[in-house]
């Protein structure tokens, strides 16, 4: 699984001298021109391609070579395989996605990792606990994944139902020795608990369960935990994990729409206003050509054609002629929305893809915007 932390380590690269070959490669063992290892064919292709656009660069040729010879060696277990390669610094970051991106490669400073964080934007990782008087299983979620770390056995002494009269003292003795016994498992599940959300850096909590017990977990987590509760689901302490991903991915849309909603409202607002965010191309380039920015916002699935400056490195819309900033020539980019998304990124700000009601409220005032720094 990919973190946040392997994130910023990428971003690293852009700092670092010599150029990243980024490649992004459909693996996907479910379409048959993948099988019998056909990835590789189409991975030779993407190279080649690059090398051709930049003609004499000894050093791609070198380091798309090394990649060839890594990529031998991937197992294709899930549909996209991002694969990050640096030659001066000999460093290799590869990981398989269960998600499908569109294939692509890229050679210039610092890896591309706008498509990465997007996943990671678009994917929270949720823990979900299930608990009863007995045990406790926890698992991960994320990119419709399921893992599940530890089945906590509690040994809790049964509760004893129907007592008689005669017994009456030694069974309410038993019952306390009971109750204290399952909140000493609920601590137990607490503590282990904040401990794995921040090994696994887990965004969301979500308990099932006994209803009880899972009522008296989330009394019983830190505030910090507390914070990322999301939900008390009835989910059976014994469910499939099918089951559980299932009603987990249920959760999430919900709160990611109504997350990306909030967004683009405060946007919006901003915008008509005429404060801290800018809405549509010309203006979002603007923006960020000008310093970095906090947020750069826009509709999944947008492709955009623009022009950058080999002097300042600007980024301007097909309309202009020369470089409003230096004044000297363009070249046009073909990926725009990448290379503002990395200069976005670089500059320490975030990208969020909207879908949905968001998309279409962000369309009242363009397809792409900027949230500016306070
Ligand atoms: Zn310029």
């Amino acid at each position: 699984m990919i973190r946040h932390r392997d994130i910023e380590q990428l971003q690293r690269l852009s700092q670092a001298p010599g150029n990243t070959l980024t490649v992004y490669l459909d693996v996907d063992q479910a379409k048959p021109a993948n099988r019998k290892r056909g990835f590789e064919t189409q991975l030779k292709d993407l190279l080649k391609q690059l090398i051709a656009q930049h003609p004499g660069d000894e050093e791609l040729m070198a380091t798309a070579q090394e990649v060839e010879d890594i990529v031998k060696r991937v197992e294709p277990n899930g549909k996209t395989l991002v694969l990050f390669r640096h030659r001066r610094l000999g460093f290799t970051f590869r990981n398989v996605l269960k998600l499908s991106l569109p294939p692509a490669a890229f050679w210039g400073r610092g890896a591309v990792l706008r498509p990465l964080v997007e996943v990671l934007d678009e994917h929270e990782r949720y823990a979900v606990v299930l608990v009863d008087s007995q045990r406790a299983r926890l698992c991960t979620v994320w990119l419709g994944e399921i893992e599940e770390h530890k089945d906590m056995i509690a040994f809790v002494p049964p509760r004893p139902d129907s007592p008689s009269s005669d017994k009456l003292r030694s069974q309410s003795r038993m019952e306390r020795h009971h109750d204290e016994s399952v909140s000493a498992h609920v601590k137990t599940v607490a503590r282990e608990l904040s401990r794995l959300v921040d090994e696994l850096e887990v965004d969301r909590l979500v308990l099932g369960g006994n209803g009880e017990l899972a009522n008296a977990l989330a009394r019983a987590l830190p505030k910090r935990l507390q914070g990322r509760l999301v939900e008390i689901l009835p989910i059976p302490v014994s469910a499939s994990h099918e089951e559980i991903l299932q009603r987990t991915k249920e959760v999430q849309e919900r709160l990611e729409r109504v997350a990306e909603l909030e967004v683009v409202r405060d946007l919006l607002r901003e915008v008509r206003k005429g404060g801290r965010a800018v809405a549509g191309l010309p203006a979002t380039l603007d923006a960020v050509n000008a310093k970095p920015i906090w947020k750069l916002v826009y509709v999944g699935g947008l492709s955009l054609e623009g022009q950058e400056c080999s002097q300042c490195h600007g980024l301007f819309t097909m309309a202009e002629e020369r470089c409003p900033q230096c004044g000297n020539t363009l070249h046009a980019v073909d990926k725009l929305l990448d290379r503002l998304s990395q200069k976005v990124l670089e500059g320490g700000g975030t990208v969020e893809v909207v879908r949905g009601p968001a998309a279409e409220t962000l369309r009242q005032v363009g397809d792409i915007a900027a949230i500016l720094r306070g």
